[in-house]
């Protein structure tokens, strides 16, 4: 199953993502993640994107592309794969399509009064990036990573004001893009945020348990 997540900040994108992976036996291949391992790996590459990732920006199309072409011609995407942060512009969904085949786009569809409660309680690990929430997945010690022991920060971009623009940008960015799969006949599964009846968010692996069984019936 070669797939293709698409989702606002705070969706939860990266988390399912990265809980559906193993469940279908594909990789989740994090653009963002690439980008940052290969700026500490202090490569060429690397210095020549690290003031983008830095600022936010977007790198290059032709540099994005490239590194993800060869992502995806590594043996683990053999049985496919669930591409998260890519593409994020025509020109690499143009490029994507020369590169395989997309099966299905998971949309996730989150109201923006919940991304800007969600993210504006989100923490994350200095170390190694894991990301906890002050009401949804609080740590076990406070201020501390489970995983590694680092310290929780909350990041600036997670504040009301800036949380809204990022909506925006996002929103801008991901229309071209939808539009591009539906009319190509690709199989959009969207997925609207469905609060449980206490008016809280569901478990990552209920929203996940409900992708696998669209993605099944579809
Ligand atoms: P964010 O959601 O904050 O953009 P990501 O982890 O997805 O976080 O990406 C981190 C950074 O990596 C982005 O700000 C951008 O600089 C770069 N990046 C990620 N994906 C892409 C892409 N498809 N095209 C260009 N740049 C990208
Ligand atoms: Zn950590």
């Amino acid at each position: 199953m070669r797939i293709v997540i698409f989702g606002p900040p705070g969706s939860g994108k990266g988390t399912y993502a990265s809980r559906l992976a193993p469940r279908l036996g594909v990789p989740h291949i994090s653009t963002g993640d690439i980008l940052r391992d290969e700026v500490k790996s202090g490569s060429e590459l690397g210095k020549s994107i690290s003031s983008y990732v830095s600022s936010g920006k977007l790198v290059p199309d032709e540099v994005v592309n490239r590194v993800m072409e060869k992502r995806l011609s590594q043996e683990d995407c053999g049985r496919g794969f669930i591409l998260d942060g890519y593409p994020r512009t025509l020109q690499q969904a143009y490029f994507l399509e020369g590169v395989s085949k997309i099966d299905f786009v998971i949309n996730l569809n989150v109201p923006d009064e919940v991304i800007v409660r969600r993210l504006s309680s989100r923490l994350v690990c200095r170390k190694c990036g894991a990301i906890y929430n002050k009401i949804t997945l609080p740590p076990k010690v406070d201020g501390v990573c489970d995983k590694c022991g680092g310290g929780l920060y909350q990041r600036d971009d997670d504040k009301p004001e800036v949380i809204r623009e990022r909506i925006r940008v996002y929103k801008n960015e991901a229309a071209p893009l939808l539009e591009h799969y539906r009319k190509a006949g690709v199989t959009v599964i969207d997925f609207f945020y469905e609060p449980d009846e206490a008016g809280r968010d569901v478990s990552p692996d209920t929203v996940v348990d409900r992708i696998i069984k669209a993605l099944k019936g579809s």
